[in-house]
């Protein structure tokens, strides 16, 4: 089967999947006023691998078919590079916005395609030759995925079977000779509702009283009982003068229910071996960390080239502190985009693939998420408060008023207020709006919050010879390893 057309892609979104959206229910995701902008974005993920300026890079050939790039696994530091430059690509094409209706299923694919082969190995089931069928299966017929793997989680210091009632995980509720039948709720699941396949994992590392909670299935997103609850406050608002990013580009985040689903055995690849609960959790943010600190760069370009329009526009380019806050803006870029290329180059192999260094990319990934609030406070800075007090598309419409917009609010020579104010309006729409507030709170909790990865920078690095080396220079006697 070819690639799908961005047309075709849209098409299979209308297949009666069941999305409510503030207290309505959703007849077609794409007709729909708000989440259609969404769809509408997810399509670029397909018309980008129909574009002849990216095709070499979004498509690939296996066993003689033609494939998008997405469903390669990556087994060399070259794969990772390239898989890291189609998803900039991609999110570049969204103006900054992730389109992520791939790059997360994928993300589990790889991871799933490790864990499931150590369990066939050990267990003797058949999870990684259906896990490997699935693969096939969402390849050839170019489908677009969601994952849920963050469970809406009750008391977070309680684990899956210590909850006040069952539900706070997601959790298999009958085993029958065809498949089983799952429950339970996922929290904040990314345009699952613009996928075709909705992919489903652990969120953590689980004991055996929590067997019934250790789930990896795939189900299609029209799957019987399965329900999304559709957040409203990813959008921006609907003049595309005023939101010039956020009146076209949305994601969309669901409250994600499984009302009784049944799932065939064939789409599950994990089910009640506890002990690999954490491989599949911990094995997918390997890599899903890689994609969210690939998909940053185009958003930490745009900042930077913000700050140089606006401090142009407000003639203060050459003054000492704009110079300071846009070296730290560079600096701030180009760390992460180095870490990002320094964790493929430091890739280790598992299972015939290559994985990012887990430590460089929570590093890169902690260090981004740290640092964002005050990156955006340097945009604001420099813009100046009309970002938020500037006059509407409407105030420039209207003959009255309209004289006085142009006449009073142009910067510099040259710089025009019509152009001043669209730049201003871009920066307000990214960085001072609810669409702003949005990505700050996506920066710190999107694909695991701060002292997820802290916690994963302290398991991973080898402390050994640092502490060796200081009790060498200190002359200490270290006890020996126990
Ligand atoms: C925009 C966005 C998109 C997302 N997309 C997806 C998606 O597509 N799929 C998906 O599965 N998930 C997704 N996520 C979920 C994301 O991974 C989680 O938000 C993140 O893991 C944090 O979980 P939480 O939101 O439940 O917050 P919590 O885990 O409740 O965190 C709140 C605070 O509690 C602390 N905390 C939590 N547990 C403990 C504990 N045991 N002890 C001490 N402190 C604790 C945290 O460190 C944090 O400070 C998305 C999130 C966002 C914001």
């Amino acid at each position: 089967m070819p690639l799908r057309t961005a047309a075709q892609y849209l098409e299979s979104l209308r297949d009666d999947r069941l999305v409510y959206y503030r207290g309505e229910r959703v007849a077609d995701v794409t007709a729909h006023p708000e989440l259609g902008k969404g769809a509408r974005h997810c399509a670029i993920d397909y018309a980008i691998a129909d574009d002849p300026r990216h095709r070499d890079l979004v498509r690939y050939t296996e066993e003689g078919r033609e494939l998008n790039r997405f469903y390669k696994l990556p087994r060399t530091t070259e794969d990772l590079l390239r898989r890291r430059e189609m998803i900039a690509e991609t999110t570049r094409a969204g103006r900054a916005l992730i389109v992520l209706i791939r790059e997360i299923g994928s993300d589990f694919l790889a991871a799933g395609h490790i864990v499931t082969r150590a369990m066939q190995e050990r267990l003797k089931a058949p999870y990684h030759d259906r896990l490997r069928a699935y693969h096939r299966y969402v390849a050839e017929n170019d489908l677009a995925m969601g994952v849920a793997q963050t469970d809406v989680k009750g008391d977070r210091s309680r684990g899956p079977s210590e909850q006040e009632h069952p539900d706070y995980y997601v959790r298999v509720v009958d085993r029958q000779t065809d498949g089983i039948v799952v429950r339970g709720a996922k929290a904040h699941t990314t345009n699952a509702i613009f996928a075709n396949e909705l992919i489903v994992l652990p969120p953590r590392a689980m004991g055996e009283a929590d067997r019934e909670y250790a789930l990896s299935f795939a189900v299609p997103v029209n799957a019987r009982g399965l329900k999304f609850i559709a957040s409203p406050f990813s959008g921006g608002g609907d003049s595309p003068i005023d939101h010039p990013v956020s009146s076209r580009h949305k994601v969309a985040d669901t409250l994600t229910i499984f009302d009784d689903v049944f799932v065939p055995w064939d789409r599950v690849f994990l089910c009640g071996e506890a002990s690999y609960a954490g491989a599949f959790a911990l094995g997918f943010v390997e890599y899903h960390r890689f994609t969210a600190i690939s998909y940053k760069l185009p958003l930490l370009d745009l900042m930077i080239g913000c700050a140089l329009l606006a401090a142009d526009a407000n003639g203060i380019a050459g003054a000492g502190h704009v110079r300071d806050k846009l070296s730290r803006l560079i600096a701030y870029r180009e760390t992460v985009r180095a870490l990002t290329v320094a964790a493929a180059h430091e890739c280790t192999l598992r299972a015939g693939l290559a994985v990012p260094s887990t430590t460089v990319t929570n590093i890169a990934k902690q260090y981004f998420a740290e640092n964002y609030h005050a990156m955006v406070q340097k945009v604001q800075d420099i813009a100046g408060g009309l970002i938020v007090t500037g006059p509407s598309e409407e105030d420039l419409k209207n003959p009255e008023t309209k004289a006085y917009v142009e006449h009073y609010l142009g910067g510099k020579a040259g710089f025009g207020s019509v152009n001043r104010l669209k730049l201003l309006n871009l920066i307000r729409d990214y960085f001072a709006s609810s669409f702003g507030g949005y990505h700050e709170l996506l920066a710190i909790h999107a694909e695991g919050s701060l002292e997820a990865q802290k916690i994963t920078i302290l398991r991973g690095f080898d402390t050994s010879d640092a502490v060796a080396f200081a009790a060498e220079c200190a002359g200490v006697d270290l006890p020996p390893a126990r």
